[in-house]
């Protein structure tokens, strides 16, 4: 119908990173308390994302797999309303499934109440184990693991050789991983969220809910010591608003890199890259930064929803605004007062 050929349209996998983008968005819809990303060779060999959320029972997990299955969303209608949830288009794990080595690891959570009682805590006492090559389930089976869920995607594209040649070094590979997780990572300081590669550990946020801690387990002490805060809520008074909110944390103008890339923004929760909204930072800086040089930020932006528009598209993460010049002074005001509130 409808809704399965709108969802189909995209691929969803490109590259290790967008396995990664698609476990630890199933692992934060899951609920998790954790997330541990670990890669080896860039994503290339091996990616790895397990999470202590509320994990599947064997009927949800062999259907997990399925084409075009999903738990959260009954039709057209919710797509269009805009899902509260990230993962919505019940493609994610058959597609890599197809093109991979992929074994997931799962066990239910038990409930609050459910203690004392043997029988319905977590369905039963082991997990479940599903194997899948290259789209063929070669099997499933109880085993022993910790509630939660954990999913292994080795060689991919290994029965797709045209795709994996367009595999950058690992170098690439691995940068791509580690742009996606400091994003989720930033963008939910109080989901505690890791990543390794080839076995060392790159960063580990603590889960305390503050975004400021989380800058530090992600950029260091020096950046997350500079980073002055923005809060402003440019319209809370306007019937018609264009802006709800503005909020996060920018860098004292001589704490800055070489690249754009840690001017990160994000619009009702999601990462996008814009470049309205990097250039209405950089705005507000005036003219404090050195030539080519750019400030760290971590911005939540938020806007009613209807007023912008994201694609209905695995890799989408650009919008665009109803009201663009509108957010853009907004986003540049919200940062301006934050500077000049700090005597710069
Ligand atoms: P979508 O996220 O779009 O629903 P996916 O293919 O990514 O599609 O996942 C299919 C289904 O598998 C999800 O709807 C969810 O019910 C289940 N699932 C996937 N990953 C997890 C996880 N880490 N924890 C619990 N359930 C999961
Ligand atoms: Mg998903």
């Amino acid at each position: 119908d409808r809704t399965v050929r709108q969802i189909a349209a995209g691929e969803v996998v490109e590259r290790p990173a967008s396995v990664v983008k698609e476990l630890v968005e199933n692992s934060l819809d899951a609920d998790a308390d954790r997330i541990s990303v670990a890669v080896d060779a860039g994503g290339t060999e091996g990616v790895r994302v397990r999470d202590d959320g509320v994990g599947m029972d064997r009927e949800s997990a062999e259907r997990a797999v399925e084409e075009h299955t999903t738990s959260k969303i009954d039709g057209i209608d919710d797509l269009e309303a805009g899902v509260g949830t990230l993962g919505f288009r019940g493609e994610a794990l058959h597609t890599i499934g197809a093109v991979s080595r992929l074994t997931i690891r799962t066990k239910p959570r038990a409930r609050p109440g459910d203690g004392g009682n043997r029988e319905t805590r977590g369905g039963d006492a082991s997990g479940t184990e599903i194997r899948i090559e290259g789209g063929e389930v070669t099997a499933v089976g109880a085993a022993g693991c910790p509630e939660g869920t954990v999913v292994e995607v080795e060689d991919l594209f290994f029965n797709t050789p045209a795709r994996k040649k367009f595999l950058k070094t690992t170098a690439t590979e691995f940068d791509h991983v580690n742009t996606v997780v400091t994003h989720y990572a930033l963008a939910n300081p109080d989901v505690a969220i890791s990543l390794e590669h080839d076995g060392r550990e790159v960063f580990a946020t603590e889960g305390r809910g503050s975004l400021r801690s989380a800058v530090l387990s992600v950029y260091g002490r020096e950046v997350a010591e500079s980073m002055i805060e923005v809060d402003a809520e440019p319209d809370s008074t306007d019937a018609t608003a264009t802006v709800e909110r503005v909020r996060g944390l920018v860098s004292h103008p001589e704490t800055t890199r070489s690249t754009r890339e840690y001017l990160s923004t994000f619009v009702n929760g999601r990462y996008v890259t814009d470049g309205v909204l990097r250039e209405a930072v950089l705005d507000a800086y005036g003219g404090q930064l050195a030539s080519d040089r750019y400030p760290f930020a971590v911005l939540f932006v938020d806007v009613p929803a209807g007023t912008v528009d994201v694609n209905v598209h695995p890799r989408k993460m650009e919008i665009r605004f109803d009201d663009e010049s509108g957010v853009r002074t907004a986003v540049t005001d919200a940062v301006r007062t934050a500077l000049l509130d700090e005597g710069l």
